[in-house]
């Protein structure tokens, strides 16, 4: 990455806090572009979001294909935290882009990020930025669309448990999203749980749910609480 291509916050935040490539070290690169294409070059088959399993699923006729640039582990995983920690909204960006150029464009109205939990102390939602990148690339609208309910994370807890167990109501979604052909884009699938209360949630809205992107998933199997689609 050249120095002309990183914002001026990017730049200040360099001067204070010099980056380097969370891949390969590179100091004064916040992702080189090879290491951002060799971390998507062999992206992992597409899962049912309600059972994990293949798609198309056996058992879900209405499955919503979960699509990953990469499996969540190693230098995939540095790169999450960095966005998601070292407060850099342009890493979404370009993990979006480079999403998109993965996965050709479906047919759809709409990308819609999951939202950042009430009382979040970050300054950008980074599914946010990396539907942004999709968005810019395929030509298709970014809408947050949704928003948590409630803080689920002080009454559910942050852990894998808690997450697989939430409610079915943790998300409100915009009546207008009613109609609409809409894909649901998060920086990691890991139990599912977040991706299907929001693609459940869709649906009571009336959308359609043209599948799930994510920039890496977890190599595990996940496993749902009972989930009413059959
Ligand atoms: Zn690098
Ligand atoms: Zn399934």
């Amino acid at each position: 990455m050249s120095i002309l291509s990183i914002s001026f916050l990017e730049l200040c935040m360099h001067m204070i806090w010099p980056v380097s490539c969370p891949v390969c070290g590179a100091v004064g690169r916040l992702l080189c572009p090879s290491c951002l294409g060799d971390l998507m070059k062999n992206p992992p088959l597409p899962r049912c979001l309600w059972c994990s399993g293949t798609v198309p699923c056996g058992t879900h006729a209405d499955t919503v294909p979960v699509h990953a640039g990469s499996l969540y582990g190693g230098d995939a995983r540095r790169v999450i935290l960095m966005l998601k920690h070292g407060g850099y909204r342009a890493l979404g960006l370009r993990l979006g882009r480079a999403l998109a150029e993965v996965f050709p464009v479906p047919a759809l109205d709409v990308l819609v990020p999951v939202p950042l939990h009430r009382r979040s102390p970050r300054r950008y939602n980074q599914a946010e930025a990396i539907a942004g990148g999709l968005g810019e690339v395929w030509g298709v609208d970014v809408w947050s669309a949704a928003r948590w309910s409630y803080d689920v994370r002080t009454r559910m807890g942050m852990d894998a448990a808690g997450r697989r167990a939430l409610p079915h109501d943790v998300f409100e979604v915009d009546g207008q999203i009613a109609g609409l052909r809409i894909a649901l884009v998060d920086d990691v699938c890991t139990t599912g749980s977040t991706l299907a209360r929001l693609a459940e949630a869709c649906r009571e809205r009336g959308a359609t749910l043209v599948g799930a992107f994510v920039s890496a998933r977890t190599p595990s199997p996940w496993v749902l609480y009972p989930i009413s689609t059959t």
